[in-house]
């Protein structure tokens, strides 16, 4: 099966070890940041969990055959727990973008790197370029991170935003 978002990754194309010191390997080649995104924070993999915990707690996954005669839905409970183990397969943690992690067909990524920029602020055509609108209209901060890091600098907007994650930010919050 193909995994977009696996702790493995792919090859690690560039060398670059995401652990480092330097968060500004973290910043994807889009200006997104990666530690501040839910996935690499594991919040699929942590709310598959606690729902599994809470269900096991009181046994209803036992049960269920029992409670179709309240809920009919229940009947399909095996296929929502395998529905449960592709999520976290899928989206349960991710490597990067540097790591080769996200998705793995990302036009904005294959652009970037064709052109040889670091990220999408480099580029004269950020401000009409069409892989990147989608990225631009789910996330409000982006143009203004593109902002950032052509005034200060990739590691200046990458240790702000290690700031904020620090605090608890997420990406999941800007977009409710
Ligand atoms: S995979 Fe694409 S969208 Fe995701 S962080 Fe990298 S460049 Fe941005
Ligand atoms: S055209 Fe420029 S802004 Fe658009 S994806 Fe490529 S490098 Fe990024």
């Amino acid at each position: 099966m193909r995994r977009l978002w696996s702790p493995k990754g792919k090859a690690r194309e560039e060398g670059i070890d995401v652990t480092a010191a330097d968060p500004s390997n973290l910043v994807g080649y889009c200006g997104l940041y990666c530690n501040a995104c839910g996935i690499r924070q594991e919040k699929i993999k942590t709310a598959v969990n606690n729902l599994r915990d809470i269900i096991a707690h009181y046994g209803f996954d036992k049960m269920m055959s029992e409670f179709v005669q309240w809920e009919p839905s229940f009947k399909h409970y095996n296929e929502f727990d395998e529905v449960m183990d592709g999520l976290v397969q899928l989206f349960g943690d991710c490597p990067g973008c540097l790591q080769g992690g996200g998705d793995p067909n990302c036009k904005v990524r294959s652009c970037a790197k064709q052109k040889g920029y670091r990220t999408c602020a480099e580029c004269n055509e950020a401000g009409g370029c069409e892989p990147l609108a989608p990225y631009r209209k789910g996330y409000k901060g982006l143009t203004p991170a593109l902002q950032c890091i052509r005034e200060n600098g990739i590691r200046s907007y990458a240790e702000g935003m290690q700031k904020k994650v620090d605090n608890g930010y997420s990406y999941v919050d800007e977009s409710k």
